[in-house]
């Protein structure tokens, strides 16, 4: 912890740059900036010859606006390194903040991008404290490092929202890499909706951004994207893009499609997209959701086994004091293991094949 937080006292504050320095030093890389400069007073503003104007929030939490948008403008939130080490959403994020600002690309909508753990980013953690994506709940009190910045992240997200027309569509994608290979390599989790019908529209642009395995969240958490769908009633989805790879070292050419898209997106008043019927997707339901609760909570599989391999019915999963977990349905996976969690906190889910 001293380590990174003496990375982040070294960071140099911006406060005395001129508009035209600040702004030059955001336009060589907005990540770059983001790790290395920071200030007491957030809220710079800057507007472009291209009509979008940018305003910085707080570290690494930038928004863009059209100055002359329509009524049917889209709110979007893009959140990326909620987990330090997921690099690929990371690099995704900073290439179209650095397009925006660079004036290579210009949006339609609102867009807020955020940057979620600067702090453990440059020492390629996962977090420093806690795992940010289970502080996301107006109850947190947290004052962890993590439960400052979700304090600080909610309270941007509810004032970008609370902004949006009432008409206007609210979309969250909040951009993750898993810790493990998975057989179906892009996934996305859709937050439980309490009994809100699923939206085959954002399956269809999910299909269309190479994501065709979703998970369907059967109760409340507290992670990023169940906060926007429950509170901002926000179309939110927890993707999954693939395995935390070292920066630098993502083979990009396998974000082509998702790339793609989401500038789409951003770009153009409606994405074009095909009927969800013609989209080929694994949709499954969360079955079980194993929590830890003893320290001697074991996995019964092997420790390179991938995301979505599949157990046969009665098949020992996990185990600990007291209590053993099997699989109940034939063909039933396995998703997100991780016997190395906190106790109470989740060590794995298992998911079902659905048909919506
Ligand atoms: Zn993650």
């Amino acid at each position: 912890m001293g380590v990174v937080n003496g990375m982040q006292l070294a960071k140099k504050s911006y406060e005395n740059y001129s508009h035209e320095n600040l702004l030059s030093v955001i336009q060589s890389d907005f990540l770059q900036f983001s790790l290395q400069y920071t200030s007491e007073n957030h809220g710079a503003e800057f507007t472009f010859d291209n009509g979008i104007s940018m305003c910085l929030l707080a570290d690494g939490i930038v928004a863009f606006n059209h100055n002359n948008k329509s009524p049917t403008s889209k709110s979007i939130v893009l959140s990326c390194g909620i987990h330090g080490n997921e690099t690929a959403p990371i690099e995704i994020c900073n290439q179209l903040v650095n397009d925006l600002v660079n004036q290579k690309i210009k949006t339609d909508h609102r867009v807020l991008f955020i940057f979620g753990n600067l702090d453990s980013m440059p020492s390629a953690q996962r977090f420093i404290e806690e795992n940010l994506n289970r502080l996301f709940s107006k109850e947190q009190s947290s004052t962890s490092i993590e439960g400052l910045r979700a304090t600080k992240i909610m309270r941007i997200v509810d004032d970008f929202f609370s902004a949006a027309s009432e008409t206007a569509d609210r979309i969250h994608y909040d951009l993750h890499t898993a810790i493990r290979p998975s057989k179906n390599e892009k996934f996305a989790v859709y937050p439980f909706l309490h009994g809100k019908p699923y939206s085959k529209q954002q399956l269809a642009f999910l299909s269309a951004c190479d994501v065709n395995t979703i998970l369907l969240s059967q109760s409340p958490t507290t992670t990023f994207s169940y906060y926007s769908s429950l509170n901002h009633n926000a179309n939110a989805f927890t993707v999954e893009l693939g395995t935390v790879m070292p920066f630098g070292q993502n083979d990009m050419s396998k974000f082509t499609a998702f790339m793609a898209t989401l500038t789409e997106l951003l770009t153009k008043p409606d994405v074009n997209l095909p009927d969800f019927g013609q989209c080929n997707m694994d949709i499954f339901n969360v079955n079980q959701v194993i929590n830890k609760h003893h320290s001697d909570f074991a996995l019964h599989f092997d420790d390179n086994i991938a995301n979505f391999e599949t157990f046969s019915k009665g098949a020992l999963i996990a185990s600990e004091t007291g209590c053993e977990y099997r699989a109940q349905h034939d063909g039933e996976a396995i998703v997100f293991p991780n016997a190395n969690v906190a106790i109470g906190q989740r060590a794995l889910l298992t998911v079902i094949p659905y048909a919506l």
